[in-house]
């Protein structure tokens, strides 16, 4: 495993898909997720070069943000977050990409010191093992959110079957891409709605060609 190469080879390839998308390349941002590696691994990847991190687990982040706070790094949390968590934690996050409650937003309106990014998780597969909210449901859940002074929604993520085709998986970014925009018109305050976070090691090409602006990648960097 070389960092360097897998770095500049996972970028590359990420621009050059944006570009063949007829999207700027620098729109897509790469999130580098250290959740398989310990925290010297993941301070040589981010010597290679990297700005955002993440972790999907409360216990994983902070070690790693123990390790590298001191790094200039943007911090995303990636995966579910137990209510009884939230205020572990949720003050080191910049970017939390898994709102999936309003009870969970409202822990974390409560216990947050600054205002925390964040993306609603939906399952546009309707996956039963997906966590999300499914589309119905999300105008009673935009406006119960509106009145959280310390939420920001950014943006929409999702994650896709893990044996979803080609087409499915084009289907299911296509969907999600439509939703946010639709919600970025409704120009809901605190609301903006302007990020895509979706597209892991396997399903990035595809996510990018249907808007993502986060791609989430773990694996990859770690062949
Ligand atoms: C692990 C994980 C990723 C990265 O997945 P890879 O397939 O290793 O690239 C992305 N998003 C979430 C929520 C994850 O838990």
């Amino acid at each position: 495993m070389n960092l360097q190469q897998n770095k500049d080879s996972i970028f590359r390839s990420v621009e050059r898909i944006a570009e063949k998308s007829n999207r700027l390349k620098n729109s897509v941002k790469i999130i580098a997720v250290t959740k398989y590696v310990d925290c010297e691994t993941a301070r040589q990847l981010v010597n290679t070069g990297i700005q955002h991190i993440g972790e999907n687990r409360v216990d994983k982040f902070l070690d790693k943000y123990q390790a590298l706070k001191n790094e200039n790094l943007t911090w995303h949390l990636i995966g579910s977050l137990q209510r009884r968590k939230v205020k572990d934690i949720i003050n080191y996050v910049d970017y939390f990409h898994a709102l999936d409650s309003i009870k969970l937003a409202q822990e974390i309106d409560k216990r947050a010191e600054h205002v925390i990014q964040c993306f609603l998780q939906v399952n546009i597969s309707k996956e039963a093992s997906k966590h999300g909210f499914q589309v119905e449901e999300l105008d009673d859940v935009l406006s119960e959110l509106e009145k959280l002074e310390n939420i920001r929604l950014v943006g929409l993520m999702t994650m896709a079957p893990f044996e979803a085709s080609h087409d499915e998986l084009n289907q299911i970014f296509e969907a999600t891409h439509q939703l946010q925009k639709e919600l970025q018109k409704k120009q809901l305050k605190n609301m903006p709605f302007t990020d895509l976070s979706m597209g892991m090691s396997r399903d990035y090409p595809e996510a990018i060609a249907n808007g993502a602006t986060y791609v989430r990648i773990g694996t990859a960097f770690f062949e």
